[in-house]
C-alpha cells in the first residue's frame, strides 16, 4: 500500500516561490525597494496609501465631509443614482494607489492583487456577505493582448479565494470594441459604451435573480461599472453591487 508521509511532501508552488525569492528578492512593487520577507508594499508606501475611510456615501461609496446617517447618500447620488446598489473601494486614485494599479495592469499581478485583495475586503465586508456571485468586468480582446494581464479577472480571483463566493469570468463579455474613454464627457462616455458589453447567452440562467458583485480595479468616472450594472440588471441579475481597488475622489462641494 503507498504511503504518502505529509510531513515531506513538498508543496510545490511554495517551493517554487521561495526559490524565486532566493534567486530574485521580493521588491516592493511601487518603489521596487527590497522588503524583508513575504512579497508586499515596503513602510514607507503603505504610509503614503490613502485608504477610504468613512463618512462614505451608502450607494457610490465616495468619501464625504460629513456623516450622512445609516444607509445615507451623498449629493451626486441623490441627483443622480447610480444603477448599482452600493459601490466600495479600498483606495483613492492618486498617489501611490495609482502607482499600484498601473503595475497591476502592466506586470504579472496574481500575486499582487492577492496582497491587495484583504483591503478590497474589508472596505467592502457586508457587500461579500450579501453576494451570491463574483463576476469581474471584462477586457476587450485586443487590450487583453497588449496588457498579457486582465487585472479585474486576477483581482476578483483572489477576492472568489479568500471570501468564498463563487467567481464567473466569463458571465460578461465585450461584445465590440469601444473608443478610448478618456477626454470623454460622462454624456459622451455612456454613449460610447453603449452595448459595448453582454451577458453570454448561456450564463442567463446563472444569474437570474442572484447577488452579483462586480469586480473592476479602478473606477474613474463609473461609466464602465454603471453599463455592466445596467447589462446585468437587463439580463435578469437581482441586484449588483461593485468593488474596486481603487476609485478617483472629487471633492463633492455642497450647494451653501
Ligand atoms: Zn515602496
Amino acid at each position: 500500500m503507498a504511503f504518502v508521509d505529509e510531513k515531506t511532501k513538498i508543496n510545490l508552488p511554495q517551493f517554487l516561490a521561495s526559490l524565486v525569492d532566493f534567486i530574485i528578492p521580493p521588491a516592493c512593487p511601487v518603489c521596487r525597494e527590497l522588503v524583508s520577507g513575504h512579497a508586499g508594499v515596503c513602510a514607507s508606501c503603505w504610509r503614503d496609501l490613502d485608504f477610504i475611510t468613512p463618512p462614505i456615501c451608502y450607494r457610490t461609496g465616495v468619501p464625504l465631509a460629513e456623516d450622512p446617517g445609516p444607509e445615507g447618500a451623498g449629493l451626486a447620488a441623490m441627483i443622480r443614482p447610480p444603477p448599482y446598489h452600493r459601490a466600495r473601494a479600498a483606495l483613492a486614485y492618486s498617489g501611490v494607489g495609482a502607482q499600484l494599479i498601473r503595475r497591476m495592469k502592466y506586470s504579472d499581478q496574481s500575486e499582487l492583487a492577492a496582497m491587495l485583495a484583504p483591503l478590497v475586503m474589508r472596505a467592502a465586508t457586508p457587500l461579500f456577505a450579501a453576494a451570491d456571485l463574483i463576476v469581474p468586468v471584462p477586457m476587450h480582446r485586443w487590450r487583453l493582448a497588449r496588457c498579457r494581464f486582465n487585472q479585474s479577472a486576477e483581482l476578483a480571483r483572489a477576492l472568489s479565494r479568500l471570501s468564498g463566493v463563487p467567481m464567473q469570468v466569463h458571465i460578461l463579455e465585450s461584445h465590440r470594441a469601444t473608443a478610448q474613454q478618456v477626454g470623454l464627457t460622462r454624456a459622451a462616455r455612456r454613449s460610447n459604451l453603449r452595448g459595448a458589453f453582454r451577458v453570454r447567452a448561456d450564463a442567463k440562467a446563472q444569474i437570474a435573480g442572484r447577488h452579483v458583485l462586480l469586480v473592476d480595479d479602478v473606477l474613474t468616472t463609473g461609466a464602465t461599472v454603471e453599463a455592466c450594472t445596467r447589462t446585468l440588471l437587463r439580463a435578469g441579475a437581482g441586484e449588483v453591487d461593485v468593488v474596486t481597488l481603487a476609485r478617483v475622489v472629487m471633492p463633492e462641494t455642497l450647494p451653501v
